[in-house]
Order: structure tokens, then sequence, then C-alpha cells
């Protein structure tokens, strides 16, 4: 009777152990999709949405935010960038390409925001806190 008792509390365990991977797993595949792509906000709104996956040809957009300002976005192969902008810092612009695993590129005067996302390294930084 001990004996089954034992048996059945390994079962459970491993059960338990194969439940806690699916979860994991689906979590997993929920969070890392399988394309790079990159989100332009300004003033906190989504404003394009950009694939950094195969990007033959290098372009650029501008974005204009409410208050007028005017923030110019490159586009690369596995990577953005503010190229130029009228703001007076000019702090996104001197950030250069983000590709990944990076803070995003913020421009507080024109409040834009760009930020790449699908990349595993992003995965792993905002796993802990969920956005
Ligand atoms: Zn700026």
């Amino acid at each position: 009777m001990a004996e089954l008792k034992k048996n059945l509390a390994w079962i459970g365990a491993f059960a338990l152990i194969a439940a806690v991977c699916a979860i994991v797993i689906a979590c997993r595949a929920n969070t890392a999709p399988h394309g790079k792509t990159a989100k332009i906000l300004s003033d906190g709104e989504t404003v394009r949405v950009v694939d950094l996956e195969n990007v033959k040809t290098p372009y650029e957009f501008t974005v204009t935010s409410k208050d007028g300002g005017e923030n110019t976005v490159r586009v690369e192969n596995g990577r953005i960038a503010v190229v130029s902008a009228d703001c007076p810092d000019k702090i996104c612009v001197k950030r250069g390409f983000i590709s990944g695993a990076q803070p995003p590129i913020v421009c507080l005067p024109n409040k834009l925001t760009v930020v790449v996302t699908g990349d595993s390294g992003i995965d792993a930084v905002t796993g802990g806190d969920a956005q």
C-alpha cells in the first residue's frame, strides 16, 4: 500500500513538471514572435509598425507629431534609427541605430518613441516586468 502511494506521488510530481513545461513553452511561443518589428509611437499612440526582417532596400519616412515636430526614421535590415529631427537636443538622432535588446529611442521634445519588438533579446529584458 505504501509503495503504491509512493508511485502515485511520483506520477503526480511528473504530471506537475510536465504541466509547468507545457505552460512555459506556451508562454515562450506567445512572447517570441518570429519576425522582428519596430513600433513607432507618437505621443503614446502607435503611428506605424515596420517589419525589420528582410528589408532589402533601406527606406526613410517622417513622423510628424501633433505639435508639428518632425523626426525622420530610417529603416534598414534588422535595425532602425532616427536620422534627423527638428528637436533642439537631437538625443534621438545621437542614439543611432537600435536592433533589438536596447532601450527604445526616445525623442522627448517631439514625444516620439521607437521600440524594437519580436527580438529574443527584448523578451529577456521585458520578461520580468510586462509593459
Ligand atoms: Zn529628438
